[in-house]
């Protein structure tokens, strides 16, 4: 893809030689995508953070980030409405579905940063077929089970 995520279409051929127990027409096939307990990712990323004498500002709102000659001024406001700032060198976005929002704040308004909303459906696979399936799968459409 363009954003460089490896994701292909695959046919029902295909489809049926990765996961025999469905029959699909067609299926995204995404061979780098995996499963993470995000809690405990999160609390290693903040132990990290706190062990090299980093600190973490929970409960603020970036509202405006001004940009620097060597880096940024973030400004924020906290829980209680009280603002403050600081300023880096580097901002690493991640601030999910309204990332376009502060990257428009940093003054980064391209095109190709805008985020298109797309919507998906999550199946979960009761017992007995549980073990039918032996990867993340997202069918295009699934015609039958076979078994
Ligand atoms: C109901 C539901 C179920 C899901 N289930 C799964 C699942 O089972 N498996 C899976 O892989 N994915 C799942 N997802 C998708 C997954 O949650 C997202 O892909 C993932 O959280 C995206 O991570 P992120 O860090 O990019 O954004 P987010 O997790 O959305 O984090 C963005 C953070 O930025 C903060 N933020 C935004 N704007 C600002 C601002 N101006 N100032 C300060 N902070 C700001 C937000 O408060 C938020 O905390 C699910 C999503 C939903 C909604």
């Amino acid at each position: 893809m363009k954003n460089g995520v490896n994701l292909d279409i695959i046919d029902k051929d295909q489809v049926a030689s990765m996961e025999p127990a469905v029959f699909a027409i067609k299926a995204l096939f995404s061979p780098t995508t995996g499963i993470v307990d995000t809690h405990s990712l999160m609390k290693r990323f903040e132990t990290n953070i706190l062990n090299n004498e980093g600190q973490i500002v929970y409960g603020s709102e970036v509202t405006g980030i001004r940009k620097l000659d060597h880096g940024y001024e973030v400004s924020l406001t906290d829980s209680d409405k009280k603002n403050f700032s600081f300023t880096s060198r580097i901002i690493i976005n991640s601030a999910g579905l309204t990332s376009d929002k502060v990257s428009e704040m940093a003054g980064l308004s391209d095109e190709k940063l805008t985020i298109n909303f797309c919507k998906g459906e999550y199946f979960r696979i009761n017992p007995p077929k549980t073990g039918l399936l032996t990867d993340l799968f997202i069918p295009y459409r699934i015609l039958k089970w076979k078994v």
